[in-house]
């Protein structure tokens, strides 16, 4: 059974009470044109790409809490365009893929993707409380097949249980975060019955687009494995409110440590002023930087992906700007599921024997002489 429920627009949306409830938000999420267009004064080009995007499978979603972040009168607000579905999301560019990170083809079992030696992704649910356009599963998130039950999760813990190599388990989905409390103790609880699972990741937006979701409770539970940290993914430094930031300090002080991936975005993040104010706030949430992700090229996002020119410049521009704990990697996941590679533009502009001579945040080329043993 799914918590998510889709929400009649004719349902009265005026009354706020119970707004603080994360499953209030989920309730009250706008999925459907009228209530979208109620709130927000929608271009065409909006009004097309929701309409498409409803009839064609990769649905719409925004709580009335990430909704309240959306400039109602700016098409280009950074908050809209990673939520708002563009009639753009019609348009294949050349290297769009629907699975662009080849994971269908390196699932081992089912709901379980390995495509690292130590590592695996567990695809708990296929819901969320935002569908993010950008989203790499947009072929099968909000398909219809929910929240996994445990007994369909069977045969990926049998797996797990065979391949004690593996270490390190990603929960994600969908947003594992958006199932019951007690689905997510009871992954948690089998995962730590598995000797070999050293630690969890959990991928969730919730702290960005459902912050009430975090709740003490769901603290309490996240601790069941011993070693569970928060993989989240702030885009903007617009999502991290009062609300947001105090969600991430409920994880942090229950002793989860929360990293962040932003996703490099074309029209939303793609300049080094926004991009520095937002890992700045992030640090100081307590929340690490650790990569900024060049959008993988998943059909219909041509409009939302920059160069990977634009992300070295960027990278380039922060280098030296910011400290290194607020400076996250820049990634590129290469297509077909080959794996992450880190890029930055060579920082080493020449080798003569001993001698590495390299070029600093200020352009000044300084040579390093290595040690003579
Ligand atoms: S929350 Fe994650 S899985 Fe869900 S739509 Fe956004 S990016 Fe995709």
């Amino acid at each position: 059974m799914t918590l998510l429920r889709v929400v009649n627009s004719q349902e009265p949306q005026e009354s706020r009470e119970g707004a603080d409830d994360w499953r209030w938000q989920v309730r009250h999420a706008v999925t459907d044109l009228a209530a979208l267009q109620a709130a927000v004064s929608l271009t065409e080009n909006e009004r097309n790409g929701v309409e498409r995007a409803l009839g064609e499978g990769f649905p719409m979603s925004i709580t009335p809490y990430y909704l309240g972040l959306v400039d109602k009168s700016d098409p280009n607000c950074p908050i809209r365009r990673q939520c708002v579905p563009s009639d753009a999301e019609a348009i294949d560019v050349i290297g769009d893929m629907r699975d662009p990170l080849g994971e269908e083809a390196h699932e081992v079992a089912p709901h379980l993707v390995q495509r690292y030696p130590d590592r695996v992704l567990l695809l708990a649910t296929d819901r969320c409380s935002v569908y993010c356009r950008f989203c790499t599963r947009s072929r099968m998130v909000g398909a219809g097949g929910g929240v996994r039950s445990l007994e369909s999760l069977g045969e990926a813990f049998a797996w797990l249980r065979a391949h004690p190599e593996v270490c390190d388990v990603i929960v994600s989905g969908g947003d594992p975060l958006v199932m019951s409390t007690e689905r997510i103790a009871a992954i948690l609880d089998e995962l730590s019955r598995i000797e070999s699972v050293l630690y969890v990741r959990i991928a969730t937006r919730t702290p960005v687009t459902l912050p009430q979701r975090i709740t003490s409770d769901l603290c309490v539970a996240l601790r069941r494995h011993p070693s569970t940290w928060i993989m989240t993914h702030f885009n903007h430094p617009k999502e991290l409110t009062e609300a947001s930031r105090a969600a991430c300090a409920r994880l942090v002080d229950a002793g989860l440590p929360v990293m962040n991936q932003t996703v490099l975005l074309r029209g939303v993040n793609d300049n080094a002023n926004t991009l520095e104010q937002l890992f700045r706030g992030l640090v100081r949430s307590r929340v690490r930087p650790y990569y900024l992700l060049q959008a993988d090229p998943v059909r219909g996002t041509g409009h939302l992906r920059t160069s990977i020119e634009t992300g070295l410049s960027l990278m380039e521009s922060l280098q030296g700007r910011v400290s290194g704990i607020a400076l996250p990697k820049y990634i590129v996941d290469t297509p077909g599921g080959r794996g992450k590679v880190p890029v930055l533009r060579d920082a080493i502009v020449g080798r003569d024997g001993a001698i590495t001579t390299l070029r600093t945040f200020r352009g000044e080329l300084v040579d390093y002489i290595d040690p003579p043993h």
